[in-house]
């Protein structure tokens, strides 16, 4: 095998691989290879030049057996069907393990949110809505906030989408919404909030001091900023972190702090900046050197296919919490595991955020809403309980984490399609 494994497949991979162990119906795996539904569109949008651009959208729907399918939309060059397939297919597993009662859902548009001015961004974001509006529904597919998308976002898909459908209600159709539009407190924060639940049960477990931990973390948006934030308040140091840097041929470089990086302080260098190049309270490393430290604990919190077989090779570290969605590539994976290196998977460490979109998607339908603090409490007390079901798995089968948590999440979904009569 080589690196050449696209998302879909190493998902599928995965899938069949738990299927095997758990010794599952074949008809399990038949079903969970494929998304249920798949959507491509095209969407005009009039540029500020006066030029017309035509983009393409995604959206995917894993998975009904448990419920609507759930899951964010991403604004990315990188977008396509192959990708949208298999990120929608990991939400399907995020939801299974946390006993959700959605399906796995995920869409994007390929396009560089970068290049375009705010007009053309809420021009395209409506074009999604009206290409797809049909197919989405409080009680059929949810979108949420995904890479290059937040609340601003939301907000134009929930605007479009209540124009089309000429009524006031659907506010559940969208989560991670703005808090004045009926999003929940804590939502913003919560996929980094639930990474740093997850490291801790696994650092405790594996015997690694948070505290006195060397930890390295790649990428500071959404999920990367509050991973950093919520590490600090459990006053764990974060010393080495990997940013995006235009100026270097490989695109990215890394930052180290001697006493630990600092999260308003970065968070205030970045709005003002618009990049972390250049942050003046750390030295500036490469990525190389990055990639080649000894860690304890290691974080890639931006893209998938990060961890190559090539870096993995090189990688000096204990145990890994998958921030993004498929970071590792499964060859990569082969050799973390001789190497034996505990990996978080992406499906466990960062379901956090789908979790507190499904407690949005409650609060909206109640019109009843929760402080932050009942959030996280709720959010901590359901991850764990997760957490702890898969290190039974994982005892009782003698495998790793990630093999674990997709046994645990495929039990679920297995077992109401076998309720429905799927199989
Ligand atoms: N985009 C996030 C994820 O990949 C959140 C999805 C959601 O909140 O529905 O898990």
């Amino acid at each position: 095998m080589t690196d050449t494994l696209n998302p879909l497949e190493s998902a599928q991979l995965q899938i069949k691989k738990a299927c095997e162990k758990l010794n599952l119906n074949p008809a399990v795996y038949e079903i969970l290879k494929e998304p249920q539904r798949v959507i491509e569109i095209s969407i005009p949008v009039k540029m500020d030049d006066g030029s017309l651009k035509v983009f393409k959208g995604y959206r995917s729907a894993h998975n009904h057996a448990l419920g609507p399918s759930k899951g964010g939309v991403r604004f990315h060059q990188n977008v396509n069907l192959e990708e949208v397939k298999a990120l929608s297919t990991w939400m399907s597993l995020k939801a299974g393990l946390l006993a959700l009662p959605y399906g796995g859902g995920k869409g994007g548009i390929a396009v560089d949110p970068k290049k375009l001015s705010d007009r053309e961004i809420e021009s395209l974001s409506r074009g999604y809505i009206r290409g797809l509006y049909k197919y989405l529904g409080e009680r059929i597919d949810i979108p949420a906030p995904d890479v290059n998308t937040n609340g601003q976002i939301m907000s134009y898909f929930v605007d479009e989408f209540i124009k089309l459908n000429g009524e006031n209600e659907d506010l559940g159709t969208f989560t991670g919404k703005p808090l004045i539009l009926g999003g929940s407190l804590g939502r913003n924060e919560a996929t980094g909030y639930g990474v740093v639940i997850t490291t801790k049960y696994a650092a405790k477990k594996l015997g690694i001091d948070l505290k006195n931990a060397e930890i390295g973390l790649q990428g500071f948006g959404n999920v990367g900023s509050f991973t950093l934030k919520y590490l600090q308040e459990e006053g764990a140091k974060v010393r080495y972190l990997s940013i995006r840097d235009e100026s270097e041929e490989c695109g990215r470089s890394a930052l180290y702090s001697e006493e630990g990086f600092d999260y308003e302080s970065l968070q205030k260098y970045r709005d003002e900046h618009k990049s972390l190049v250049g942050y003046p309270k750390a030295k500036k490393i490469s990525d190389q050197e990055f990639w080649t430290n000894k860690f304890d604990i290691l974080i890639p919190a931006a893209l998938e296919n990060i961890i190559t077989e090539k870096i993995a090779k090189n990688l000096n570290v204990k145990l890994i919490a998958e921030g993004a969605n498929g970071p590792t590539t499964p060859e990569a994976d082969e050799i973390l595991k001789e190497k034996n290196v505990e990996i978080i998977p992406d499906i466990l460490a960062n379901s956090g955020g789908v979790l507190v979109s499904y407690y949005e998607w409650v609060q909206n339908q109640y019109g009843n809403y929760w402080t932050k603090e009942e959030v996280q409490e709720k959010q901590e007390k359901d991850m764990t309980k997760a957490i702890e079901g898969i290190f039974e798995i994982k005892d009782q089968y003698k495998t790793d984490i990630r093999e674990a948590a997709y046994m645990f999440a495929i039990k679920r979904i297995a077992e109401a399609m076998k309720l429905r009569g799927w199989y």
